[in-house]
């Protein structure tokens, strides 16, 4: 969660204790203190990865009291709309990858946020100038980027598909979790402070999150009661209430007409969701994506997200080097050439596949994946952007067709989120990512109901373009990057992962992914291992550290490398990744994020040293 910290200057001491290390904003004396994060947990009989110690705890009693991994996820996901209450929750939508260790298959639900039915083509136009709205603050901050919220019904439908255990029990831990409240850290003021301005604009907002006008202090205890009564009433009526009852009339509401506070001139402007958008909202069974990748089964999210598409293009590109057996700077090359042609397909190619045709075969095609390798020259980057693929015209001879020409589109997607995995018992697997989209989401809190809604239309392109697959249209699902993982050997699963990040979402797993498998990381290093992301831009976007290790030997290669950076925050890093790996003798390694956003905290239900 914390965005101040870069990954290879981690103190050993905050690795195992953080919280006894002064943080800015320290607690003042009498503070409760901030729970410890576990970033590495071995053991047996289950195991929860998250960003946030309450919600891994609460992961595990589920698991200890004899629920499985979705009841789990559920639980350990409502939590996380308590103590990350800015990164995902009711209002927002997510993508869930589930293995059933009965059947030995992979599936998954996608539960993105949809368009309202009313939306027009243009709605991200400003009517004063017919350019777009500006990014920040006006489309971000607003009730037009607010999409139908879909995190409730893939609860539900996950619970009903697979779980053991009802909405009712599953929630209630949650909300004991708002009505006791958790401690804050530095982190959650931290961002709290980022998002003042947006808070102070709407009553409901400020009320909930900006008490007396003031920031959380670290060390003190956030309550949440409209959140934890709300989950009540979930727990008594099911979804009810939220999709066709008082809480829909109120989102609706709320995006129509914000509750403004008259504190701030920001423009707000207002959305088109209605009741009905709510009533109608489904999530989706979905086939999951698969990749072959060094004799492993990638699984990953297929399109409304671009997650399993893009990540298992570059891994079909990739999969014809033998990065293990090279040079780690030459491997590191390849990767971030892999990754280029993959985000010039992914742009070109991928939208909802229930409102344009998406080329998901032809993208995770060996032989796409041979024809767009022949671009890449294994001594020199290309010049960026690259050109997508012609999917309509291969052979995996080098003598590709011309592919569309290329979109040019900016990248706004943002750096929120939160990713975690569960595995049970009896080997069932979820890997689950979740977001309300920009930290804060859209800003708006639906009154008395403790949430925020989401911004996630913001994933759509502005501009009305019909050749863009990824333009609005009404009850569409706009472009994600999450990449919920999770890897099979032999029909057994080995590893879940999936990370926050916007766009770098995508390349934060691949390159995981290459650690792990290619590059001969643990997935504790893997996690840990500074980051760049080649998204098919002219500089690679790089953590200082990876700049730092890898510079000199990259640029000889052709790349320039950009330290990372987020526009609001400074953030000089890139994911906060979970993951759990299944090792042969069926010993669980969770693994969090040791550093980046504070820490993630990783736990098993019976601890045991790896050997
Ligand atoms: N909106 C992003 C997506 O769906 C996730 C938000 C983020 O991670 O910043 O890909």
């Amino acid at each position: 969660m914390r965005r101040h910290s870069i990954v290879r200057a981690v103190p050993a001491l905050a690795l195992l204790a953080p919280a006894l290390v002064a943080l800015p904003g320290a607690p003042p004396a009498a503070a409760v203190p901030v729970p410890p994060k576990i970033p590495v947990a071995t053991g047996t009989g289950g195991a929860v990865s998250s960003v946030d110690p309450d919600a891994t705890r609460i992961g595990l009693a589920v698991l200890r009291s004899g629920g499985n991994a979705v009841d789990a996820a559920v639980a350990t996901a409502a939590a996380l709309g308590v103590t990350e209450p800015y990164s995902a929750g009711l209002g927002g939508g997510g993508y869930f990858v589930h293995h059933d260790a009965s059947t030995g298959k992979v599936e998954t639900i996608d539960g993105r946020e949809t368009a309202p039915r009313g939306i027009p083509a243009d709605a991200f136009l400003d009517p004063a100038t017919g350019e777009p709205y500006e990014f920040t603050p006006d489309l971000v901050t607003s009730g037009v980027s607010v999409g139908t919220p879909g995190t409730l019904a893939t609860w539900e439908r996950a619970l009903d598909r697979w779980g053991s255990r009802s909405l009712k029990q599953v929630l209630g831990r949650p909300a004991a979790l708002a009505r006791k409240g958790f401690v804050v850290d530095d982190t959650f003021r931290q961002q709290t402070k980022d998002n003042r301005e947006r808070f102070r604009t709407f009553t409901s907002t400020k009320q909930l999150f900006l008490r007396g006008g003031r920031l959380p202090q670290v060390g003190t205890r956030f309550r949440n009661p409209d959140l934890a009564r709300t989950y009540d009433l979930l727990r008594q009526a099911g979804p009810a209430p939220f999709y066709r009852g008082p809480i829909a009339g109120e989102i609706a509401k709320s995006v129509r007409k914000p509750p403004l506070s008259g504190r701030t001139d920001l423009p707000v402007p207002t959305g088109y969701l209605t009741k009905r958008d709510l009533r109608d909202y489904r999530v989706r069974d979905q086939a999951a994506t698969r990749t072959g990748y060094r004799g492993l089964d990638v699984y990953g999210m297929a399109p409304s997200s671009s997650g399993g598409s893009t990540v298992g293009e570059a891994l079909e590109i990739l999969e014809r080097h033998d990065l293990a057996a090279m040079d780690e700077a030459q491997a590191l090359h390849l990767y971030l050439e892999a990754s280029a042609r993959a985000f010039a397909d992914r742009t070109a190619y991928v939208g909802d596949a229930a409102y344009v045709d998406v080329p998901l075969d032809d993208l995770l095609s060996p032989t796409f994946a041979a024809e767009r390798d022949c671009t890449i020259d294994p001594e020199q980057a290309a010049p960026k952007p690259v050109d997508p693929g012609d999917v309509t015209s291969y052979d995996g001879e080098c003598a590709a067709g011309e592919g569309p020409e290329p979109v040019a589109v900016p990248d706004t997607e943002n750096v929120e989120t939160t990713h975690l995995t569960v595995v049970d018992r009896w080997g069932d697997v979820v890997s689950y990512t979740l977001t309300i989209e920009q930290t804060g989401g859209s800003g708006i809190v639906v009154p008395g109901r403790g949430f925020l809604l989401n911004n996630e239309l913001t994933d759509f392109t502005a501009e009305p373009d019909p050749e863009d697959p990824n333009r609005i249209q009404p009850g569409k699902r706009p472009r994600s990057s999450m990449s919920p993982t999770i890897v099979l050997r032999d029909g057994k699963p080995v590893l879940a992962v999936g990370s926050p990040g916007g766009s770098t979402i995508i390349t934060t797993v691949l390159q995981i992914l290459v650690e792990r498998f290619d590059l001969g990381r643990s997935i504790a290093e893997a996690l840990a291992a500074p980051r760049a992301s080649q998204r098919n831009t002219e500089a690679v976007t790089a953590e200082p550290a990876f700049i730092e290790a890898w510079g000199p030997q990259l640029e000889a290669f052709g790349h320039t490398l950009a330290p990372a950076g987020d526009a609001l925050t400074s953030a000089a890093e890139i994911g906060a990744a979970a993951a759990i790996e299944i090792g042969p003798d069926g010993l669980l390694t969770a693994a969090a994020e040791p550093a980046r956003r504070g820490g993630g905290s990783a736990g098993v239900v019976r601890r045991q040293e790896s050997p």
